[in-house]
């Protein structure tokens, strides 16, 4: 049985007043229903233009659109955000939002501005099956899936935070990227998160181009394989170990879709080029993963594959089982990744003066989790190793800043 019909997957949720989200629909979705309410096909673009160039949500101030046909719209429709609960901004310009849904489920994104790009960090669940031992997110129960709606509600919320609307070209956006990094693994909402992503690169709406997109994955194979004939984005992987040995014990997707299959799939991932290379997420785990014989491995393991690493430094939680390696020991192995030819930066924390609050940021959503077991057995993955607890509601890691640097 596969997961993604067994978590409690949301569909577009009609308001409390029976009212349509019009956010997260697709365009056939919003042709079909404007057809239902007795409008012409054109009107749909118009529509999108309001929606996703603009970034209206007073259906009432569309202009373009008949007045009755504003009325009629707004009788049946609403356009939805997730609520933003909270918003931190730090020193160095991270923002943090707290976004809460109409359920009351709440997940973190995240803005990362850098020199020559801003990226926003978006979350696929409300926690996560996946269980990796190292992770925040991981401790906690998958919730629920988000919708297609409340995934690129995300971004545009955040567009809202920042004020930039109508959607600016490529060269002049603030919001100029967007890495699906947050809160859950995105592969395993995959009909979600492409629903979502393929809104954002809508020519006539965020248009959001797909190499300014990567999603990063635990590495789910199968779906790897059809998000690079579906989509095409950029991937990150988030590697962390060299031997199925480690990788089972610390990311138990291992069990079921081991290094040399995963390796077989990036190998294969379309896009792969000198041009777009995968990213290869490698955590430095002390005492663990970041000796120079695994920096060695890792360069064997990835042979034939274009790609690039990003060196990510543990950030411990209350009682992670972890410690980040030492500087030193992190500039060795990367020094050898370098002499090996491949760039692998280390992804410097930002925002660190917001971090404070994001492990105090509470989520109502844990009042409705799953139970852990059955959230594993839902992902198909067996649960034998028992799993501290963690706060709910918190990133996985501090910011994923070296992870924008993707492109
Ligand atoms: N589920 C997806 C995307 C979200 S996790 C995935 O695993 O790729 C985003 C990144 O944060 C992953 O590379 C993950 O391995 C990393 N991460 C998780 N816990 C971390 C921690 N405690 N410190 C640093 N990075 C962490
Ligand atoms: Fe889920 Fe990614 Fe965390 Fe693993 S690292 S538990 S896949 S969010």
């Amino acid at each position: 049985m596969s997961f993604v019909e067994t978590v409690p997957t949301a569909s577009a949720q009609p308001a409390s007043d029976g009212r349509i989200d019009l956010i997260g629909l697709s365009r056939e979705e919003l042709g079909a229903l404007l057809a239902s309410l007795g409008e012409k096909p054109f009107r749909t673009k118009q529509l999108w233009h309001w929606l996703y160039h603009r970034g209206v949500t007073d259906i009432g101030a569309m202009t373009t659109l008949s007045k009755p046909f504003r009325d009629k719209l707004a009788q049946s429709c609403f356009v939805g955000r997730p609520r933003v609960a909270e918003e931190a901004t730090s020193g160095d310009g991270t923002r943090k939002w707290l976004m809460r849904f109409a359920d009351g489920n709440e997940v973190e994104s995240v803005y990362i501005p850098e020199d020559d790009r801003g990226s926003v960090c978006l979350s696929s669940q409300v926690g996560c099956t996946m269980t990796c031992k190292f992770c925040h997110t991981g401790t906690q129960m998958l919730v629920r899936n988000l919708t297609a709606g409340e995934i690129v509600g995300q971004f545009m919320a955040a567009r809202d935070s920042y004020g930039e609307w109508p959607s600016p070209t490529d060269d002049t956006r603030l919001l100029s990227n967007i890495v699906v990094m947050g809160m859950g693994e995105p592969l395993y909402n995959y009909d979600a998160v492409v629903k979502a992503l393929t809104i954002a690169m809508d020519p006539e709406g965020i248009a959001m181009s797909r190499r300014r997109i990567t999603l990063s994955t635990s590495g789910v194979v199968p779906m790897i394989r059809r998000l690079g004939h579906e989509l095409d984005v950029n991937l990150a992987v988030s590697l962390h170990a060299v031997t199925d040995e480690l990788r089972d014990r610390i990311m138990p997707v291992n069990k079921k879709y081991p290094l040399a299959e995963l390796m077989r799939a990036c190998r294969e991932y379309p896009p792969a080029s000198n041009a777009r290379r995968i990213t290869f997420a490698y955590m430095m785990l002390k005492g663990v993963n970041d000796g120079e014989a695994d920096a060695r491995a890792l360069v064997a393991l990835v042979k034939g594959i274009p790609c690039k690493f990003n060196l990510i430094p543990f950030n411990p939680w209350p009682g992670s089982a972890f410690a980040c390696s030492e500087p030193r020991t992190i500039a060795r192995f990367a020094e050898i990744l370098n002499e090996a030819g491949y760039s692998a930066p280390v992804r410097e924390a930002r925002g660190q003066d917001i971090l404070a609050a994001c492990g105090q940021l509470r989520s109502a959503s844990m009042r409705e989790r799953l139970s852990r077991h059955k959230a594993r057995v839902a992902a198909g993955i067996e649960d034998d190793h028992p799993h501290p607890r963690r706060q709910p509601g918190t990133l996985p890691f501090p910011i994923p800043e070296g992870a924008s640097r993707d492109q």
